[in-house]
């Protein structure tokens, strides 16, 4: 079977999770096959390596898990993007808007340089909101994005197109 086979049979839908409307996709069955994970974390590195990122990011916190073992896999670095109020030292913070309301993350100012070439990993796309506000930290921490991939992309709420346009010209890949 294709990889995207594999992918999708173990990726769970939870109707009205976290919320009455609201289908979930839950990658917890994924997470625990193996196979599905290496083939997961092979196709990330793939990217990686043809894109030739001296960095992955992940964004707290599914997608921490899955750029983790990239980063290991390519033998490049990862750093992390998480919620306001978790990294020590000096950051720098993009807010963004939610559904309802308004989010923050956050990146260690000294976490990246120049030099750096960032690929960034999260698990879904959705509404693009999230991707758009990690992709300006990454160049606000002066590093260069060469793109944004993940696991899946949610089309019906159109996020790929708001990621593409923080992604001035750099790819997108929805595996
Ligand atoms: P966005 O900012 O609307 O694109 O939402 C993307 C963020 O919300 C990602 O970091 C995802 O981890 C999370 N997310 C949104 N919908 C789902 C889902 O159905 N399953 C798992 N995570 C989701």
């Amino acid at each position: 079977t294709s990889l995207q086979e594999l992918l999708l049979s173990r990726i769970k839908d939870v109707p009205d999770y976290p919320k009455p409307g609201i289908v979930f996709k839950d990658i917890t069955p994924l997470l625990a096959d193996s196979a599905a994970f290496t083939a997961l974390t092979d196709a990330f590195a793939e990217i990686c390596l043809r894109q030739g990122a001296t960095k992955v990011v992940g964004l707290e916190a599914r997608g921490f898990i899955l750029a983790a073992p990239v980063a290991v896999r390519a033998g490049v670095g990862f750093v992390p993007v998480r919620k306001a109020g978790k990294l020590p030292g000096a950051t720098l913070g993009q807010t963004y808007a939610l559904e309802y309301g308004r989010a923050e993350v956050e990146i260690q100012a000294n976490a990246l340089t120049a030099d750096d070439r960032v690929l960034m990993i999260d698990d879904v796309l959705a509404t693009g909101g999230t991707a758009e506000a990690s992709l300006e930290l990454i160049r606000r921490a002066g590093a260069q994005v060469t793109g944004l991939a993940v696991l899946m992309e949610l089309g019906f709420l159109d996020g790929r197109a708001k990621a593409e346009a923080a992604l001035s010209g750099a790819p997108l890949e929805a595996l």
